[in-house]
């Protein structure tokens, strides 16, 4: 029902959880943390309030803290699946390396789960969500599998087209390096949401990580909301602008059917197919 995702150099564990604090008005049944960092993925979550996880992580923390400034949290409202701790986000692939969140419903879920347990995946949980995982992890596997050139190692940014805005919403003296991927929207994990996307019916926001991709968070949406905050060195995608307000309050507008790949010095917004497109910028001006 909730959704905040943080790239920046903040604890993303304590963006995580602020943010979903700040959602909490809306209702669940569930929540969940995930951070990447220190070259591991971990993942947290309970059935039940907020204060759950926050016990769980207390409990954990000195054997096995969340060190990392990229992650998400999640707080979820079960429509497939009970609300149990093991229905709860974040949901991952076979691997453990990618993480998923999401806000909505899967409507051909079960025709993926079936194709994805044919080719060997064992699923975890009840949920529609979980399907996600796996066909990314199944697309990076592809892609990696594709000759090397599949993946430029470094290109030239495109230029803006004439009469745009910058397709890519930077924030002016953040100055991190961008990552692996020179060109902005070209991320593999990126392209890898794009094509999954392409394949879910239904309802959708949904957040992804990747254990060896510390430099991005990406998000995706379809008749569900996902807003970006733009600040400096930092970027946040949430389901409702109030889970960043405390940080940013440049906005930008995510439109129906498109992918946001955030890094720490902004993000680049394209469609499904993979065509740069531009979010609409906004200043949150109300009090949260
Ligand atoms: N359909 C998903 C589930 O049941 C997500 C629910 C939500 O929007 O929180 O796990």
């Amino acid at each position: 029902c909730g959704i905040i995702g943080y790239v920046g150099d903040q604890s993303a564990l304590d963006v995580a959880l602020n943010g979903l604090r700040r959602l909490e008005y809306r209702g669940y049944d569930s929540s969940g943390v995930a951070v990447v960092g220190a070259g591991a993925l971990r993942t947290a979550r309970r059935a039940g309030k907020l204060a759950n996880l926050e016990k769980l992580l207390a409990e954990s923390a000195a054997a096995d803290p969340m060190p990392g400034t990229t992650g998400m949290g999640h707080t979820r409202w079960a429509t497939h699946g009970g609300p149990t701790d093991a229905n709860a986000h974040p949901h991952t692939d076979c691997t453990g390396a990618i993480a998923v969140i999401h806000n909505g419903i899967i409507e051909n879920f079960a025709a993926l789960r079936a194709e994805l347990e044919a080719i060997g995946h064992e699923l975890a949980s009840e949920t529609d969500t979980e399907v996600v995982a796996h066909l990314l992890e199944v697309e990076l596997g592809n892609a990696a599998a594709a000759p090397a050139a599949a993946i430029p190692e470094d290109v030239t940014p495109r230029p803006t087209r004439p009469g745009t805005a910058p397709a890519s919403a930077s924030v002016p003296g953040s100055g991190e390096p961008v990552g692996r991927v020179a060109e902005p929207g070209t991320h593999p994990l990126t392209v890898a949401l794009q094509r999954v996307c392409r394949r879910l019916e239904g309802a959708f926001t949904l957040v992804v990580l990747h254990r060896d991709f510390p430099e991005v968070v990406v998000g995706a949406r379809r008749n569900s909301p996902l807003v970006v905050g733009l600040g400096t060195g930092e970027t946040f995608l949430a389901s409702d602008v109030s889970a960043f307000i405390a940080h940013t309050r440049e906005a930008l507008e995510i439109g129906q059917d498109q992918v946001v790949e955030a890094r720490r010095d902004g993000v680049t917004v394209t469609d499904f197919a993979g065509e740069v497109v531009e979010g609409r910028h906004y200043h949150v001006d109300w009090d949260a």
